[in-house]
């Protein structure tokens, strides 16, 4: 990999029009007539529709095809509370990805506002726009509340990405990390490191997908988190262990099969790897230094099964691979969520697609030419082509059937084609 330099970043996003992301009209403009059915006196007919009849949004705008990314800059990748002005280059940095992956239009919104009750008020306010709502890079444990009470007050998808994108991906991760390991997922002890917004969604959605909450064990900055502690905010002590024998990642880690990481970087040592269970998951996935490197991680025993964070080593955990083709499939069926049983259809669409033959186009843009399902190819590749189709149809579906669609889709075969232009 190439290395990035301060130098040629801030290049790439000043040179030519500053930023990355611009609009473009999709109607013709270049006549009087046109510019009358564009905008006055033509423009009001669609208005009236839409009035009689608010569905007709989606037949007479871009809203079905647009998302807002949403952030007040409290939890910028790895830089923290940088605040929202900061933070934009990150929410065009979506735009770009959920265009190009995709072809969802994306407005970047920065919200300069930290209290979660007038974010709320700000977000439900410019809902209308959209057809679907990212949350992107807000803190926990406000996150929770926020994402919550949006999803309980809007008839569009809310998805906060940072929790969800990341419990999907790592999902699908783990229930094939497991096939290899021969594992089940109900017996399994996992020790998750980390209880911020991105751990605490991953372990619900593991326990959604069989994991025993009594066999998990969580942590953070204090250590492990138990009944015997005072200070748990409510998503904390919904993990809390009864064990009073372990108070440390050393103790905790000690015959566990699973390590989940979404901490920082540099707390698993080699030692601890090893004392883990016969073929250990280890997922360290604190960016941009995992928990414990590939290479001491893979040096400590050979039977490791390892994902991490970064594109430069097998098996990253990268959010691309889902939130572009999730939102697809909820757009696409009008849906008025994204719920549970539609990120457990994505989960099992990404963990599917692993276990497929590889595209040649994958093998080329990796330089290699036989990535095969096992210990060093258990999730897809960002590049696959396959991920619209098996993704985003995957999702659309579970969205028909869980009852959220407000249009179904009835030719399927038309439907696949369609996402492949
Ligand atoms: P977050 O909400 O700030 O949570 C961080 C959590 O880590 C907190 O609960 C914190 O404890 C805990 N922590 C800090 N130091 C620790 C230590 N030494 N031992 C145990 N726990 C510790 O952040 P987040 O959004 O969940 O992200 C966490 C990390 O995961 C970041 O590095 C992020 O880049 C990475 N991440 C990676 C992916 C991916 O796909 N690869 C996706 C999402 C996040 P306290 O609660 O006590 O403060
Ligand atoms: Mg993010």
């Amino acid at each position: 990999m190439t290395k990035i330099t301060r130098e040629a970043a801030l290049l790439y996003h000043s040179q030519g029009k500053p930023g990355k992301i611009e609009v473009v009209p999709t109607k013709p403009y270049r006549t009087q007539t046109d510019l009358s059915l564009a905008y006055s006196p033509g423009v009001a007919e669609p208005c009236l529709e839409i009035q009689k009849n608010q569905e007709t949004a989606y037949d007479y705008t871009d809203k079905g095809n647009l998302v807002a990314v949403i952030s007040n800059g409290t939890a910028v990748l790895g830089l923290g509370d940088i605040g929202a002005l900061s933070g934009k280059p990150v929410m065009e940095g979506k735009g770009l990805l959920f265009k190009i992956y995709a072809g969802i239009d994306v407005f970047d919104i920065e919200v300069n506002e930290k209290d979660p009750d007038k974010f709320i008020e700000a977000v439900k306010a410019i809902a209308p726009t959209f057809g679907g709502i990212n949350l992107e890079d807000i803190k926990a444990p406000e996150c929770f509340k926020i994402e919550e009470r949006l999803k309980e007050e809007l008839d569009i998808p809310v998805m906060h990405d940072d929790q969800h994108g990341t419990a999907i991906i790592s999902s699908a991760g783990l229930l094939n990390a497991l096939e290899v390991a021969g594992k089940k997922i109900e017996d399994v002890k996992i020790v998750v490191n980390g209880a911020g917004a991105s751990a605490v969604s991953c372990t619900k959605l593991y326990i959604s997908l069989g994991a025993r909450l009594e066999n998990i064990v969580m942590l953070d900055s204090k250590g492990v988190i138990s009944k015997q502690r005072t200070d748990l905010n409510e998503q904390k002590k919904y993990f809390a262990t009864d064990r009073t024998d372990i108070h440390t990642l050393a103790e905790a880690i000690k015959g566990a099969d699973v390590f989940l990481g979404l901490s920082k970087g540099n707390v698993l040592s080699q030692d601890m790897v090893r004392s883990m269970a016969e073929n250990p998951i280890v997922f360290a996935l604190a960016n941009p230094t995992p928990e414990i490197s590939y290479e001491d991680a893979m040096a400590s025993r050979p039977d490791v099964l390892m994902a991490t964070g970064r594109s430069d080593y097998p098996n990253q955990i990268n959010n691309v691979i889902g939130f572009p083709y999730i939102f697809r499939g909820a757009l696409d069926t009008r849906a008025t969520a994204i719920n549970e049983a539609m990120k457990l259809a994505a989960v099992r669409a990404i963990a599917g697609l692993a276990k497929q033959p590889v595209p040649d186009v994958v093998n080329a843009a990796y330089h290699v030419n036989n990535l095969t399902f096992g210990r060093d190819y258990f999730i897809p590749k960002p590049v696959d082509p396959r991920l619209i189709t098996e993704v985003s149809m995957a999702v659309a579906r579970a969205a028909m059937e869980s009852g959220v669609a407000r249009k179904q889709i009835t030719d399927w075969d038309e439907y696949r084609n369609h996402l492949k232009e």
